[in-house]
């Protein structure tokens, strides 16, 4: 038998929620963000299953971009770091690739490239997350000088948020601002060749003037929300995966009895344990605290005592029906990972796309 622990990932909820970020910015194009495995989806399914819908695909190396031209993704992609030799430049372009540009550097090497066609690049501009991209001061002289060469078809002007989780953050509307100011800046003379980004998830659900030329749609394409609280948008969102496991072995113990490794939880009364096949090794977060909710038999049930690597132990004696391979949903539809996630002090982000090897996705259509 294999082991259960498993995860589905529905192709058609992916195909739905990037629906969701075309009709809420309808004239925007949009870049499908499959960095990261597709956040832990599968990037080579993820984005085949994306391909006839979107405009462009976006990673964040060319690793991850020959890995999608290996099974034969034809839309271009675009490589958020940018590229890191003469060599990654070349091969990128020849391989219908566009690059970020976010150092004074990559804008010289660029720039000395042989280039046998004028191509497009995108520019990021710092607006205030200080992690990458051309400090604002130096972007007006970074624009005219790639606009200005030979070498540039258009111009994209794209920045990040830092504090778009929060969708009342007036951080974000300062970012928006900066941003806004240093595109109007642009001689008007280069505004045929200037596009600009800058909304991720969060902008395209939350910041109506952050929707651009390009939008940049990560998390929501996987149906996890990008912010802490609910919003009406972000609640329409339909989770793709669903990591589930069974049980393994059911025992009572008496009050006063502890469960797992370093005793850490212990029953107040004469208490039913399931014990559930998963655990870190499976990608289940380890500091997942007693309490964290589980779906068994579709039911919540608590989390008690430590994740181990394999194993973790649920207790079920509010249950009134539990038996042997009863099936136990650790996040999916009706149990949101953004939720399991503030039990373990992470964000749903992390919890999908650290999924492990050992347990191989299905999919579904
Ligand atoms: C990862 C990333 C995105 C996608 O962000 P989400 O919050 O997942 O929507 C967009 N833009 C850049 C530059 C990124 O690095």
């Amino acid at each position: 038998m294999s082991r259960p622990a498993k995860i589905q990932i529905d192709l058609t909820a992916i195909q739905a929620n990037y629906q969701l970020a075309k009709t809420l910015a309808p004239d925007s194009n949009v870049l499908a963000v499959v960095k990261a495995d597709a956040y832990g989806h599968g990037a080579s399914t993820v984005a085949n299953a994306l391909e006839s819908h979107v405009d462009m695909f976006t990673v964040s190396c060319l690793e991850e971009a020959m890995q999608l031209r290996e099974i034969g993704i034809q839309k271009k992609i675009l490589l958020l770091e940018g590229f890191f030799s003469q060599q990654e430049l070349e091969t990128g372009v020849q391989q219908n690739c566009e690059f970020v540009l976010h150092t004074s550097q990559q804008i010289d090497d660029f720039l000395a490239a042989n280039m046998s066609q004028p191509v497009s690049v995108w520019l990021k501009i710092d607006t205030g997350m200080h992690r990458l991209g051309i400090p604002l001061g130096e972007a007006h002289a970074m624009c005219q000088r790639l606009l200005e060469s030979n070498k540039v078809s258009q111009l994209v002007l794209l920045s990040h948020f830092s504090c778009a989780d929060d969708p009342n953050n007036d951080y974000s509307r300062g970012q928006l601002t900066r941003f806004k100011n240093c595109v109007a800046s642009i001689p008007p003379e280069f505004k045929s060749k200037l596009m600009t980004s800058m909304a991720n998830s969060a902008g395209i659900l939350a910041w109506p003037e952050s929707r651009m030329d390009w939008n940049r749609p990560g998390i929501m394409l996987y149906g996890l929300s990008p912010f802490q609280q609910t919003h009406p948008e972000a609640d329409k969102l339909i989770p793709a995966m669903t990591f589930s496991s069974e049980i393994i072995a059911l025992r009572d113990i008496q009050a006063g009895s502890s469960v797992g490794y370093g005793n850490t939880w212990t029953a107040q009364r004469p208490s039913k344990i399931a014990t559930v096949a998963v655990g870190y090794g499976d990608g289940y977060p380890r500091n997942a605290k007693s309490g964290t909710p589980v779906l068994v038999n579709g039911q919540r049930m608590p989390l008690v005592g430590r994740v181990s690597m394999d194993l973790i132990s649920i207790d079920v004696t509010d249950l009134a029906e539990v038996k042997l391979g009863d099936l136990v949903i650790l996040w999916g539809k009706d149990l949101n990972a953004n939720e399991v996630a503030g039990w373990a002090d992470t964000i749903g982000y992390e919890l999908v796309t650290r999924m492990p090897n050992r347990v191989r996705p299905t999919y579904i259509m």
